[in-house]
């Protein structure tokens, strides 16, 4: 353990908690209060019960609850006139809890089997993604969905109804690889991959390069990259989620980029805010302030710079669901909308509340099916109000919560990530030209 990961700095600080004057205007924006009702599950419960603690009340099996129940979604941050960093309180709240409590021996396994093991590691991840492919292609998935296995299994098998499926050639293959602009290079900017959508993702990472290609962007994937460390920021493992940080920054601030890019919300949250992660780090905290200021998501990147224009037709209704580490974490709401605006045929229909989290949350939905499922089914609601035919949204975690939203409660909508969508608008784009060309050339004098 570096010095820096002290131990003391990762817990709930006065100065954060102080700003709350418990005025309740939060109340509403929170899924979980909507859901419950609940003062103690709301963000002014929840801080008030981070008070106590930071007062010498114990860590309580209930406090833990509280704490582990909340979504991390940040819409209470949007909602406060007092500029209360719920993010910041409740990740420090959950590192406290980490380091004081002891979970059962089975749950402390899977914790540094998946966070120690599996996420940062290629090799691991590797596995885990073939494992999944061929329990989906062997017909393994279908017998056991089939035999009523998973009613059995409980919790277990509902999350997997949950399960992302593997998406073969994964993008490892492309890590280390450095793709050229089309046409006169504009930018040089870095990807980076993530973790699991290296294998669950790999389309969406390759449509997230051509769009940037096509865009005069020099795409380089550093070879040194690993997982973000999100995961383990929002499950209080903020040892390990340092120690990907510092790999992150060796691996990407030795050259100079226009930008650093990523296509997942929940990633993109955490990137720019490494330097609050490494801020007692004296090795490593200016430059991880650097690094973070240079972190874009996609559609914030793609946004801010001159569009190619040469984007063809698709005659598509489409709704957007805000990520809520985009839209709350990152305060990036416009960006994605002007994206799709952009395309030609493309009719955008908002949603009632589209920036109320639909339950994905990282692993919430796995740990905690029931109350992830209740707020899927209402987002359900509001996404079929619109009679979109296609749901768009930035973070590959909510992709997969809004498929098994389509599937239990839907009609029949697909759901693609902002930039799959316009990666399809330029294909069609060229497509249209080089038909364009065809006809040209047949009807000009030889
Ligand atoms: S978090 Fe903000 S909105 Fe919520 S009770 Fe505290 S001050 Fe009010
Ligand atoms: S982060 Fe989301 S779930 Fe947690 S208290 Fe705030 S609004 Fe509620």
């Amino acid at each position: 353990m570096a010095a820096s990961d002290i131990v003391n700095t990762d817990a709930p600080q006065r100065a954060d908690l102080d700003r709350c004057v418990h005025c309740g205007l939060c109340l509403n924006a929170c899924p979980t209060y909507r859901e419950l009702g609940v003062e103690m599950d709301s963000p002014r419960g929840r801080i008030y019960q981070m008070v106590q603690v930071a007062n010498g009340a114990p860590v309580t099996p209930s406090y833990e609850e509280h704490i582990d129940l909340c979504l991390a979604c940040r819409a209470c941050e949007t909602a406060c006139p007092s500029g209360v960093q719920y993010g910041r309180l409740v990740e420090a709240a959950r590192a406290d809890i980490e380091q004081r409590t002891k979970r059962p021996l089975s749950t402390r396994l899977l914790r540094w089997a998946v966070f120690s093991h599996i996420l940062p590691s290629r090799f691991h991840l590797r596995i885990a993604g073939v494992l999944l492919f061929l329990y989906s292609e062997t017909g393994l998935q279908k017998f056991v969905r089939g035999s009523g296995l998973m009613k059995l299994m409980g919790k277990l098998g509902e999350a997997e109804s949950l399960a992302p499926t593997a998406e073969p050639p994964f993008f490892f293959r492309n890590i280390g690889r450095t793709f050229p602009a089309e046409g006169e290079r504009r930018y040089r900017v870095a990807f980076l991959a993530g973790c699991m959508a290296n294998i669950c993702f790999a389309r969406l990472n390759e449509a997230t390069v051509r769009v940037l290609q096509k865009n005069g962007c020099e795409v380089v994937i550093p070879a040194g990259q690993t997982c973000c460390g999100a995961l383990h920021v929002h499950a209080g493992i903020r040892t390990t989620a340092r120690k990907l940080a510092r790999q992150n920054i060796d691996a990407l601030l030795t050259r100079k980029y226009d930008a650093i890019i990523t296509n997942a919300a929940g990633c993109g949250s955490t990137l720019k805010e490494y330097g609050e992660l490494l801020e007692h780090d004296p090795d490593y905290a200016d430059v991880a302030r650097r690094f973070s200021a240079a972190v874009k998501d996609i559609n914030e990147f793609l946004a801010s710079i001159d569009l190619n224009p040469r984007i063809g037709e698709l005659p598509l209704t489409v709704t957007y669901q805000d990520s809520c580490h985009l839209a709350h974490g990152q305060r990036v709401r416009t960006a994605p909308r002007k994206l799709l605006a952009a395309i030609p045929g493309v009719k955008l229909k908002e949603m009632p509340l589209s920036d109320l989290c639909c339950g994905s949350a990282g692993i919430y939905n796995v740990v905690h099916t029931d109350m992830a499922m209740s707020i899927l089914e209402k987002k359900m609601r509001a996404v079929n109000s619109t009679g979109a035919d296609v749901i768009a949204t930035a973070n590959p975690g909510c992709i997969l919560q809004l498929r098994a939203g389509v599937a239990l409660h839907g009609k029949g909508q697909r759901v693609a990530h902002v930039v799959e969508i316009l990666d399809e608008a330029y294909a069609r784009g060229e497509t249209k030209a080089a038909e364009d060309n065809r006809s040209l050339t047949a009807v000009l004098p030889r």
